[in-house]
Order: C-alpha cells, then sequence, then structure tokens
C-alpha cells in the first residue's frame, strides 16, 4: 500500500518549477526528463502531473484518463528519444524492497544500448 504522498518530495518541486530539470516532454498527463544520474546511455523518467505515491496508488485511484494519457505519453517519450526502434526497458519502483527513493510514481525508461537479462537472480 502506497503512503501518503508528500508535496516535499524532489519530483513535485520540479512539476511546480521550483527546481530545474533537463525536460524532453510534456503534455497534459505527463512530464519526462533525464534522470540526473543515468543507469544507462539514455535513462529518462517520466512522471504523472497528479499527486501519486507510486504505481500502487495510480493504477487504484487515477482516472481512465490520467492512465491512458500517461501511458500513451510513456510511448510518445520513447519515439522522441529515439529508442523505440532498437528497443527499451520500462522499470518502476514501489516501496521498500523496490527500493523506491522518490515517492512521486515514475516510470524508468532505459536504452540506448543493449541491456543485458532483466534482473540478477537472488
Ligand atoms: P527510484 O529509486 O525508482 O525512486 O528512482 C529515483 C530516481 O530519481 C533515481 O534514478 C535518481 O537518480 C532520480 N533523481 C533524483 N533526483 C532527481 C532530480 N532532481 N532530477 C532527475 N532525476 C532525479
Amino acid at each position: 500500500m502506497a503512503s501518503r504522498y508528500d508535496d516535499q518530495n524532489v519530483f513535485a518541486k520540479i512539476l511546480r518549477g521550483e527546481i530545474p530539470c533537463n525536460k524532453v516532454y510534456e503534455d497534459d498527463f505527463a512530464l519526462a526528463f533525464h534522470d540526473i544520474s543515468p543507469q544507462t546511455k539514455v535513462h529518462v523518467l517520466v512522471i504523472p502531473k497528479g499527486s501519486y505515491v507510486s504505481s500502487d496508488d495510480f493504477f487504484a485511484d487515477a482516472s481512465e484518463a490520467e492512465i491512458a494519457g500517461f501511458m500513451r505519453a510513456v510511448g510518445a517519450v520513447a519515439r522522441q528519444v529515439g529508442i523505440d526502434a532498437d528497443g527499451y526497458r520500462l522499470l518502476s519502483n514501489h516501496g521498500d524492497h523496490a527500493r523506491q527513493e522518490v515517492p512521486h510514481f515514475h516510470i524508468h525508461l532505459f536504452g540506448g544500448q543493449e541491456l543485458g537479462r532483466m534482473i540478477k537472480p537472488a
């Protein structure tokens, strides 16, 4: 279960324009920007405009329009940064086991290189 939304989280501040980001895309439902500490050649974060802690409350509480608009934006971002032809990986962390750091729902978009196996065996 997602915790209560903290409007002082770093992505909320980016959405309000209080701190800068390296923006790649914006529409009514989503904002996308380069990760400040990229793990792959292309590493973009896509965040919804609404106040959701993680995938958990976003999937449960967001409207159909927000969900559809956000997911379409993820695809548009991948095409915009030019990783759609060679392939990419989406990842979203929810909660402690996934080591989510920023409590505003976001999808990591990784690409621009061969990405290896999906996850290390336990
Ligand atoms: P997660 O562990 O899924 O919550 O990932 C949070 C991501 O946000 C990490 O990959 C960070 O490098 C990234 N990040 C944190 N602060 C910023 C920032 N100000 N601008 C861009 N990316 C950030």
